[in-house]
C-alpha cells in the first residue's frame, strides 16, 4: 500500500492511495453509511456496502454507490480560488486564503458585530462535513446566523 501525506491542517492521517477493502463512510448525507472501497492510484474503483458498519449494517443507497462521481468530479475544488477584479478566479495557497478570510471577517465583526456573519449551506446534495466545521466556526465567532 502507498500513502499520500496531506497538509496537516486537513488531516494528520496519511490517505492510502492503493487499498483493497478499505472501510470508510459515505459523507453524502448525515447518515454516514459504512462503505468498503477498493482504491487504485488514488481513485475509488469499487464501492460496496460495509456489512460490519454499526450505523448502516450493510445498507447504502444509490448515492453511496456513486460516491466516486463526487470525489473525482471535474468541477470539484481542491485549492482555494480568489475572485479577481475582472470576475475570474485565481488559484491561491491555503495560508494566503485563510489569512485573507480571517482579516476580512475580523474587520466585519469589529465594524458590524458577529451578527453580520452567517453560515449558508449544509444542504442535502453533496457533503455534510461542513456542518460540524461550519457550526463550530459560527459558535467561535459568536454568531447564531445559520441558514440552510
Ligand atoms: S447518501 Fe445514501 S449511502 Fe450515503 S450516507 Fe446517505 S443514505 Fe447512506
Amino acid at each position: 500500500m502507498s500513502a499520500v501525506q496531506v497538509d496537516p491542517s486537513i488531516s494528520k492521517v496519511p490517505i492510502e492511495t492503493n487499498a483493497k477493502d478499505q472501510t470508510t463512510v459515505c459523507v453524502l448525507c448525515s447518515h454516514n453509511c459504512g462503505l468498503t472501497v477498493d482504491i487504485n492510484d488514488g481513485h475509488i474503483e469499487n464501492i460496496r456496502a460495509d456489512a460490519s458498519s454499526p450505523i448502516s449494517h450493510g445498507y447504502i443507497c444509490n448515492k453511496g454507490f456513486s460516491v466516486d462521481h463526487y470525489v473525482n468530479h471535474a468541477q470539484r475544488l481542491s485549492q482555494p480560488l480568489k475572485r479577481k477584479p475582472d470576475g475570474g478566479f485565481e488559484q491561491i495557497g491555503w495560508e494566503q486564503a485563510i489569512a485573507e478570510i480571517a482579516e476580512r471577517l475580523s474587520t466585519i465583526i469589529t465594524q458590524h458585530s458577529p451578527r453580520a456573519c452567517g453560515l449558508v449551506g449544509i444542504g442535502g446534495q453533496a457533503n455534510h462535513l461542513d456542518a460540524p466545521y461550519g457550526v463550530t466556526f459560527l459558535s467561535l465567532m459568536k454568531s447564531r446566523r445559520f441558514f440552510n
